[in-house]
């Protein structure tokens, strides 16, 4: 068996930006990342050079920003009145908040400035025009159950979400 669309993916990875910061390793928490392969569980300049590999392959992968979390946008940097932002929330910058939209999806902003009146939130994914570096290595590989397969995401342990 070897990574293919439906099939259930356990794989250890660290992460590592172009200044070798490292960012998250699954190998720290000894616990793998499990995904179903093929269906946009994880971004996709990873997924396509994991296909083809087998349970106990490593690689080097390397990810440009387009296909990773996406170039920064200036646009999503914008300066709002501090009345506008929650009265309770203490502003410091480089605190990251935790906020809806208006469709109440969660978005997470960086507070990048602040001044008297004003906050200024960088809406922009904190991986955004970052080249991403993964060390990887198939752990396991199954194929996803129909249920799985239904909802996109893995049951681990047969546990419901
Ligand atoms: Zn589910």
């Amino acid at each position: 068996m070897s990574v293919e669309k439906d099939k259930v993916v356990s794989m250890h990875y660290t992460l590592t930006l172009e200044n070798d910061e490292v960012i998250d390793s699954s190998v720290e928490r000894n616990e793998p990342l499990q995904f179903i392969a093929g269906v946009g569980n994880i971004i996709p300049g990873l997924e396509k050079e994991l296909i083809g590999m087998e349970k106990g392959d490593k690689k080097s992968v390397r990810v440009a920003p387009e296909e990773a979390y996406g170039l920064r946008n200036d646009e999503l940097v914008q300066t709002y009145p501090r009345s506008e932002l929650p009265a309770e929330v203490e502003m410091e910058v480089g605190k990251m908040l935790y906020l809806e939209d208006e469709h109440g999806h969660p978005v997470d902003a960086l507070v990048s400035d602040l001044t008297e009146e004003t906050v200024t939130l960088d809406l922009n994914h904190p991986l955004s025009g970052e080249v991403l570096n993964f060390e990887v290595e198939i752990i396991e590989l199954r194929e996803a159950t129909s249920e799985e397969l239904e909802h996109g995401h893995v049951h681990v342990d047969g546990h419901h979400h």
